[in-house]
């Protein structure tokens, strides 16, 4: 009788990280037969859709979470949520004595990079705020239930960036003390309008210029010229004409942000220095670069001074290093890129997603053609006038359904499990489930776990 219910032998793997990328790698898994454990350390499973992309992109975020809740829901994959690798389940015991056919980490990139001045972080919430933090904030705070970090938004805050994220937090910035000044003169006014519409038009239907409301606009700081921000794609084989036009693009993109959300600009800026009083960062020492042979060089003795009550650190995120896990500098180590394997062995451990590449751009430049990053960084921006956002891109979508495919084939050239170690296996899910008072039902835990006014 016993052996009647133990389980087929099966490949059996862990999927980290439940969104974009885990998702999909979860469903092609599923669909060819494999038990997929999917352990998430939020309760819903959603990742930079929820949490890092602006809650101004409203449609497209319900779409993506209803994609991502289509790939989950599925009879093969077991969803293990509010459980975060290394905090609640140890890397080395999950991949030594789970017994598991392979890992498959695609926790995405949450880490901010350093800011790039020694002892920044002592000062970090005392006038140094990191990107992920604030856009997490901004996602969330207008929930009844919200408890996270809080964030008071001032005038005149310096931004260190120059990608595509920091162009969403200058928004952000200006968006949101529009408002406050508004609010200011008895005016509420709709934050989803003034992304769509910018800020002046907003103003105007209010008898007030940006002028009038006495506010000081953000100041976004790069450390390269115009034609080197990251804000459109150009694939490594453009002609030079094409990449030349493309660079062009970059300018006109940021022009346009500019406009609609009137911040200011400087280019060739890097930060080298604090500037600390009252156990608060005040500004950062503003050093002048060169580019040249496409190296930034910073031009000695040309620091200066830039005040600022904030400074937001938006200069890209990496993935969070897990102890068991070589890394490289910012990234993980890899036995073989290419197919994002990072460490060979009974259970093999390989990388999806945005953890793959660390900064998410190398991977995008040879996946994306030049339109489609053009056509990213205006949907990103929103700064078409009628507001259509593009899903998010199909060639990043299939961009994962490969790396899901090639992963799939490889992990299909091994043994399978026998019924007894996926039992074993499945009885270890199945406790965890149980201890964060999960059911089995992935619908009915969505319901339960998404608060009534989330955007
Ligand atoms: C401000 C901003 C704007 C953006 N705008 C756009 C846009 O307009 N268009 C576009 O295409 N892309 C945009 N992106 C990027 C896009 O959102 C991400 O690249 C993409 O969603 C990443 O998907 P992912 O699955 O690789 O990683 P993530 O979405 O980061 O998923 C990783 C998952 O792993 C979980 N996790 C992390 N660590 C652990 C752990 N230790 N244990 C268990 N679980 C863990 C996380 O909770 C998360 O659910 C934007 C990003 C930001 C920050």
């Amino acid at each position: 009788m016993a052996a009647s219910v133990l389980p087929d032998p099966t490949h059996v793997v862990a999927v980290i990280g439940a969104a974009t990328a885990g998702s999909e790698i979860a469903r092609i898994l599923a669909e060819r037969r494999t038990t997929v454990i999917v352990i998430e350390q939020n309760p819903r499973p959603y990742g930079k859709i929820e949490d890092g992309l602006p809650r101004w992109h409203v449609k497209q975020r319900r779409d993506e979470y209803e994609e991502i809740n289509k790939r989950l829901d599925h009879p093969n994959i077991h969803y293990v949520p509010m459980t975060r690798l290394g905090r609640d389940l140890d890397f080395g015991m999950l991949r030594e004595e789970w017994g598991l056919s392979a890992v498959v980490l695609s926790n995405g990139a949450w880490r901010d990079r350093p800011f790039p001045v020694a002892g920044a972080d002592q000062w970090v919430d005392q006038g140094l705020v990191y990107q992920n933090p604030l856009i997490y904030w901004f996602n969330h705070y207008p929930e009844a239930n919200y408890n996270g970090p809080r964030y008071e938004l001032t005038p005149g805050t310096t931004v260190v960036g120059g990608g595509l994220a920091s162009i969403d937090v200058v928004k952000v910035l200006q968006i949101e003390m529009a408002l406050k000044g508004l609010a200011a003169r008895g005016i509420q006014e709709d934050m989803l309008k003034l992304e769509r519409e910018g800020l002046e038009p907003v103003l105007k239907s209010h008898n007030l210029t940006w002028a009038e409301l006495g506010i000081a606009p953000c100041t976004l700081y790069y450390r390269r010229r115009v034609l080197d921000m990251p804000l459109s794609d150009i694939a490594p084989d453009a002609t030079p004409k094409r990449a030349e036009a493309m660079r062009m693009a970059r300018a006109k993109i940021l022009e346009k942000a500019q406009r609609k959300f009137l911040f200011e600009f400087r280019d060739l800026s890097v930060p080298t220095g604090l500037i600390v009083e009252n156990g608060r960062l005040t500004g950062i020492q503003m050093s002048r670069t060169e580019v040249a042979d496409g190296k930034v060089r910073t031009v000695p003795d040309s620091a200066r001074p830039v005040t600022a009550p904030m400074t937001i650190s938006s200069i890209g995120s990496i993935p969070e290093p897990i102890p068991g896990i070589p890394a490289s500098g910012e990234v993980y180590q890899y036995a073989n890129a290419g197919v994002g394997l990072l460490l060979e062995g009974r259970t093999a451990i390989y990388a999806a997603g945005n953890v793959l590449t660390g900064k998410g751009n190398i991977k995008d430049s040879l996946v994306s053609g030049t339109e489609i990053g053009t056509h990213i960084a205006e949907a990103y921006l929103g700064l078409r006038p009628e507001g259509d956002l593009a899903p998010l891109t199909e060639a990043a979508r299939e961009r994962v359904h490969q790396e899901g495919l090639r992963m799939a084939a490889s992990i299909n050239a091994r043994e399978p499990l026998a019924g007894e170690k996926v039992a074993e296996i499945m009885a270890r899910v199945r406790e965890r489930q149980r201890a964060i008072g999960f059911e089995g039902d992935f619908r009915g835990w969505i319901r339960k776990m998404t608060p009534p006014d989330l955007q």
